[in-house]
């Protein structure tokens, strides 16, 4: 009988991992995503704030895949690596080989009395619809809105300072706080690439509070661990993230923030028919910390555990996943800070630039055109409804 591989999550990782498959027909491949659509996370700030239509991030994902692949759309509960089974919502899938690409969920705060009237996590496409709604409606009802921000790393700030170039667009002066309990705001970048985020959210005018967290709010504010209430604010929480599936059973090494450990083969470690990619497994390689997820390291990992099972599938020996870093971009809605190749520094609009032109590279179809001449406008002069 032909050999069934499952592969969980239809992003970046799962799609390479579809690919480097294909063309095996002695293959059952099921590609299993609880939508049918791919989704471009990077520009989900831009959507949340209305600066992009939600259209160009999502893309259909029977497009994608050739004919031999089944799409289940359905979202999975649990998985047994004992049992070799993948339970969703309405149904039971046996596997002979599994892989795992179904990247990170935002874990939901735990405050005891509750949450403000306004909250948003963005984590999904239905997050950013959510808080694009959520958010017009806050300005619309509140005479002093003020954006707090549980969380400065990436994400946070990103879609914190997207909300803010919305709310200046509509008149709406508001105020933006954000905290973390960290020392410092992203400790992974270096002095200069620090100083220039803390000097653009200064100008502004953002209250960045380290050291600091929300520890309780209820429907009418929030109070910070130093003391501080915030009356009526929209609640951003971008603190923490968690494997996206509920349960999986049978010994695995998880990280804290529920990644599967994963070894130099993209294996998870004591399940050899069992592979983990993208921001789903914790791939330390030679260093103490995890890769960092971004999108073309979820490519890449994508790719290598698609060949790796074909692999081992075909008894041959399996190759190592040797990342490669390419740098990264934190944009900022209007300019930008990142670093090439790890070694060179870029700000202002040209990593900017970069970034909205490498969103168009790794989108799909007529999106791929329409996301790369972001780069030229720069979400200037085409605004969402
Ligand atoms: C707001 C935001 C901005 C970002 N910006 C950047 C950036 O500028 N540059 C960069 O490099 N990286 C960025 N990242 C990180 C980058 O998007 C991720 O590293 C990348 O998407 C990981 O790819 P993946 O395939 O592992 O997971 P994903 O792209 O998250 O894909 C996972 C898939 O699994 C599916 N899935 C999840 N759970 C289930 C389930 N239980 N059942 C069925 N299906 C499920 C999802 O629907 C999804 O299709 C950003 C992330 C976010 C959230």
């Amino acid at each position: 009988m032909d050999a069934t591989v499952i592969i969980i999550g239809a992003g970046f990782a799962g799609l390479q991992a579809v690919k480097a498959l294909c063309g095996r027909s002695s293959l059952r491949i099921l590609l299993i995503d609880k939508n049918p659509y791919t989704v471009m996370l990077p520009v989900l700030p831009d959507v949340a704030a209305g600066f992009m239509e939600e259209s160009l991030s999502r893309y259909p994902v029977a497009r994608l895949v050739n004919g031999t692949v089944a799409l289940i759309t359905e979202t999975v509960r649990s998985i047994s690596l004992a049992g070799k089974k993948v339970t969703t919502d309405n149904n039971v899938y046996r596997y002979d080989y599994l892989i795992i690409t179904s990247g990170s969920t935002p874990s939901p705060p735990k405050l005891p009395d509750g949450l403000p009237r306004y909250f948003g996590q963005l984590g999904s496409l239905d997050d950013a619809i959510r808080i694009q709604r959520q958010f017009h409606a806050y300005l619309k009802n509140t005479p002093h809105p003020h954006l707090l921000c549980a969380g400065t790393g990436y994400t946070g700030i990103e879609l914190a300072v997207c909300l803010k170039a919305r709310s200046i667009e509509l008149g709406k002066e508001t105020a933006v706080t954000m905290v973390d309990p960290a020392k410092q705001i992203l400790p992974f970048l270096n002095l200069s690439e620090r100083t220039y985020v803390a000097g653009f959210l200064a100008s502004l005018d953002f209250t960045v509070l380290t050291g600091v967290s929300v520890s309780s709010a209820d429907a009418a504010g929030a109070t910070l661990s130093n003391g501080r209430v915030v009356p009526a604010p929209f609640l951003l929480w971008s603190s923490g993230s968690s494997f996206s599936i509920p349960s999986i059973s049978d010994s695995v090494e998880q990280t804290g923030d529920g990644r599967i450990a994963v070894d130099r083969f993209l294996q998870v470690k004591g399940h050899r028919d069992v592979f983990a990619a993208g921001d789903a497994c914790a791939f330390f390689g030679d260093g103490k910390t995890p890769l960092r997820k971004a999108v073309h390291y979820a490519c890449g990992s994508g790719r290598r555990a698609g060949a790796n099972c074909c692999r081992l599938i075909k008894g041959k020996p399996l190759l190592p996943f040797s990342p490669f870093d390419a740098g990264w971009v934190l944009p900022l809605h209007e300019c930008g800070v990142g670093r090439l190749f790890n070694r060179i520094t870029l700000k202002g609009t040209l990593p900017l630039r970069l970034h909205y032109f490498m969103c168009g590279v790794r989108n799909h179809g007529a999106n791929r055109l329409k996301t790369a001449l972001v780069a030229v406008t720069l979400l200037k002069r085409k605004k969402a409804a």
